[in-house]
């Protein structure tokens, strides 16, 4: 459980210069090879779909869904101290994707069985600010301008502080516009950021072809995001409902966002045209 899940700050009392948790003193001398984008949900990625696509990194093309090795999503951001802290986030973002496949998984049966899982919200949102951190920090992702994106303050101590306060209308919102859901095993991150200040205050993101937003600022409209912080995932399909329980420690959980199975389909997200480079 992510409440488990802290920085030790001041413990070492030595800043490693490439950490971008350096800040809280808590550093190791050494510094790893870190999967911005975790470990865990690339191999769940890529033992669904035998290849990992990736949608938004800067170097890949624009608007278009390639396949990627996982070592070119390795980085240097982290110092192997504030690796370990932070590691047991990978697995709440695991255990959402996984999740999703294994419903998606048994919907293609004809006599689907209805499932229950339990994932922790505020776990995803944690892991969510450490692969932005860690993405904007070693330049996968960057302004058109080739500059690199801001990140507020807040984020980092969020990312930290288990119980840190979240300010208003930030986090995870999943979309209810959507009218049919593609479950492509991939993974896209759209960053949008003020073109003035170059600050990240978003990203679109799709785990499974589920469209999610997750806001870094006060949303003037929240409600065109989706549902806040949902408290459950829910897939029907005729009359099986399956269910993902999303928990969100001491914050109020917005209503179900419910998901309609209405066939099968084993091609790329028809949303984007697709390239496959050749390997
Ligand atoms: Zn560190």
């Amino acid at each position: 459980m992510s409440q488990s899940v802290y920085v030790r700050s001041k413990a070492t009392g030595h800043q490693h210069q490439k950490c971008y948790l350096a800040y809280t003193n808590g550093c190791s001398t050494k510094i790893t090879g870190e999967h911005c984008i975790s470990h865990n949900l690339l191999n769940k990625i890529e033992r669904l779909n035998k290849t990992i696509d990736v949608l938004g990194l800067s170097w890949l093309p624009k608007d278009q869904l390639t396949s990627v090795g996982k070592k070119s999503l390795v980085s240097n951001v982290l110092c192997s101290q504030h690796n370990s802290d932070l590691a047991p986030l990978d697995n709440e973002i695991g255990q959402l994707v996984e999740a999703i496949g294994v419903i998606d998984a048994e919907y293609l049966n004809q006599n689907a069985m209805s499932l229950k899982f339990k994932v922790d919200g505020s776990g995803v949102e944690r892991w969510i600010l450490k692969t932005v951190l860690g993405l904007v920090h070693s330049g996968q992702i960057r302004q058109q301008s080739g500059l690199p994106f801001g990140t507020h303050s807040k984020c980092a101590e969020l990312l930290c502080v288990p119980h840190a306060r979240w300010p208003t209308g930030w986090g995870l919102y999943v979309s209810t516009k959507a009218s049919k859901v593609y479950h492509s095993s991939s993974f896209e991150l759209l960053p949008r950021h003020n073109p003035d200040t170059g600050v990240l205050l978003a990203l679109d993101l799709k785990f499974n072809g589920i469209q999610m937003h997750f806001l870094m600022g006060r949303p003037d409209l929240p409600s065109s995001f989706g549902t806040h912080r949902p408290g459950a995932l829910v897939f029907r399909k005729g009359s099986v409902a399956s269910i993902i329980e999303l928990s969100w420690p001491r914050r109020r959980a917005g209503p179900p966002v419910r998901l309609t199975h209405a066939g099968t389909y084993a091609g790329a997200s028809p949303d984007h045209s697709f390239a496959k480079p050749a390997q």
